[in-house]
């Protein structure tokens, strides 16, 4: 049965956005740019926040909540902050709609107009650091260590569903620290929190790294990031942690009594991964049929369908079934038993595979005779029958088995699309052949990676944290260079 999907050959970017909206994930809303999460993309979301959560606590970090709306005074207090966001700001200028009275309906009040106008958040360092200043006082009140979950708008002129969206879900931590080593620590700690995350849960390998200068967040001294490669040979940015150095303590004047009695500048981290995450999920795993999930953020990690022809045979499999159901989930196993009448099993096949779900069984009537099931593992679409008594078995198996060869063939796939360089021709033609992160030497200057840039619309992805650090020379201009940079073109 077809699922009428686009192919990934044919045209990947048709391909995914037909398959979050088939596979029922996500869909475009009436505000441009801002997307409806359903609720099955919402569950493999949940899942994902409820790991990280516990990850975070884990490290000592709790949740707090601010304001959606931040002054633009506290706004423009960091210069660079908000240089690097004013470009894409919702501004609120008014708190009030009344009846036109020339007949035009609803209109905004001109007389109630905001003193001061508010900005949607962007993202939250300067409300956070208006209110630190409030809660750190001594060195015993550090460090800091908060987490929100919440929205943020950016106004972002190209969207697609879940990788860049003008709406979006993330969490954004902020640490206040004592010393700048503290800091520093944090930072590089949560981005290992995070790469930690996306391989084991995920499935996804990254690369961990640094951002260059010109591509850091807006306010940060160094950006650690963690870069994932699509299964076209683009990368994705999946999670950013930034070292703020003083910046954020010295715009909000945030001050600590050392241990001596000195007053000194807090230090600042702040770290997020947000929906985007979904993106690089879907687009690292699933295939022409529809999604694939691994086990671990699975919303249903096994389906039971039932194939019979009277209620009779109903019967006697849902028994089967139900009791198969039970003994999964006393292994921790989330099973939905699908005996729904209004659908025949073909179509719940079909369903199921677009969906993602890693395990179907099948049981007919012919399986009670031989009490057997028919099993069928949605990564390599292989199907096998199990007898009764080994199905627990051979399920718990699987669930480690799927989650394993899902982060295998991504491996491989990025190995594959992973070239060294040498020339800045070879670059271009790697480019085009296949793409994918290229490895190259780059003189560390801002104006070649914009010539790269402008060239050959690749960028540079990250200066990776571990690889090998020999020295050469830069693929354009020649001159020194340190070590080799991952470059690619990217979401
Ligand atoms: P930043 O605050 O810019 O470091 O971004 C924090 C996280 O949010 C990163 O993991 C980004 O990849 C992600 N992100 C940034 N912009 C968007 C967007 N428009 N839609 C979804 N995710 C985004």
């Amino acid at each position: 049965m077809g699922k009428n999907l686009t192919t990934r050959n044919e045209d990947y970017s048709k391909w995914y956005n037909e398959l979050v909206i088939k596979a029922d994930l996500a869909e475009n809303s009436g505000v441009r740019g801002c997307m409806v999460i359903k609720p099955y993309g919402y569950a493999i979301w949940e899942k994902m926040q409820a790991e990280l959560d516990r990850m975070f606590k884990e490290t000592g970090h709790q949740n707090a909540y601010f304001p959606l709306f931040i002054p633009k005074s506290y706004f423009s207090k960091e210069a660079s902050h908000v240089d690097g966001f004013a470009k894409e700001c919702a501004v609120v200028t008014h708190y009030r709609l009344k009846n036109d009275e020339n007949g035009n309906g609803i209109v905004v009040d001109p007389d109630a107009k905001l003193e001061e106008e508010l900005i949607v958040r962007p993202t939250s360092e300067t409300i956070i650091w208006d209110t630190y200043r409030k809660w750190v006082q001594s060195y015993r009140d550090l460090p800091l260590l908060i987490n929100q979950w919440a929205n943020v708008v950016r106004w972002e002129m190209r969207t697609r569903l879940f990788l860049r969206t003008a709406e979006f879900l993330w969490q954004e931590g902020h640490t206040a620290h004592a010393t700048e080593k503290e800091a520093v620590e944090e930072a590089e700690q949560m981005m290992h929190v995070y790469a930690d995350f996306v391989e084991n849960h995920m499935a996804v390998p990254v690369v961990k790294g640094t951002k260059t200068e010109s591509e850091r967040f807006a306010g940060a001294l160094e950006t650690y990031c963690i870069e994932a490669l699509m299964q076209d040979g683009k990368a994705l940015q999946a999670g950013t942690s930034h070292f703020l150095g003083q910046n954020f303590a010295k715009a909000f004047d945030v001050k600590f009594a050392t241990k001596e009695g000195k007053q000194e500048y807090v230090w600042a981290t702040s770290w997020g991964v947000s929906t985007r995450l979904m993106g690089a999920l879907i687009m690292t795993h699933s295939d022409d049929n529809g999604l694939v999930l691994p086990p671990k953020l699975a919303p249903d990690q096994v389906v039971i369908v039932p194939i019979y022809r009277n209620d009779e045979q109903l019967e006697a499999i849902s028994e089967v079934a139900k009791a198969l159901q039970k003994e999964l989930r006393t292994k921790g196993i989330r099973v939905k038993y699908d005996a729904r009448d209004t659908h025949k099993p073909g179509w719940k096949f079909n369903e199921y595979e677009l969906k993602g779900v890693p395990v179907r069984i099948a049981i007919g009537p012919k399986d009670l005779e031989k009490g057997t099931v028919e099993l069928a593992r949605r990564d390599t679409l292989e199907k096998q029958f199990v007898a009764r008594e080994d199905v627990v078995g051979v399920v718990e198996g699987l669930m480690t088995e799927i989650q394993e060869n899902l982060y295998t063939k991504a491996i491989a796939h990025r190995a594959e699309h992973t070239t060294k360089v040498d020339s800045y021709d070879a670059f271009k033609q790697v480019l085009e052949d296949k793409g994918g992160f290229i490895s190259a030497h780059w003189d560390g200057t801002t104006a070649t990676e914009e010539q790269i840039k402008n060239e050959t619309k690749a960028t540079i992805r990250c200066i990776p944290l571990d690889d090998d650090n020999e020295a050469g020379s830069c693929m354009v201009t020649g001159k020194p260079s340190k070590r080799r940079v991952l470059f690619a073109k990217a979401y």
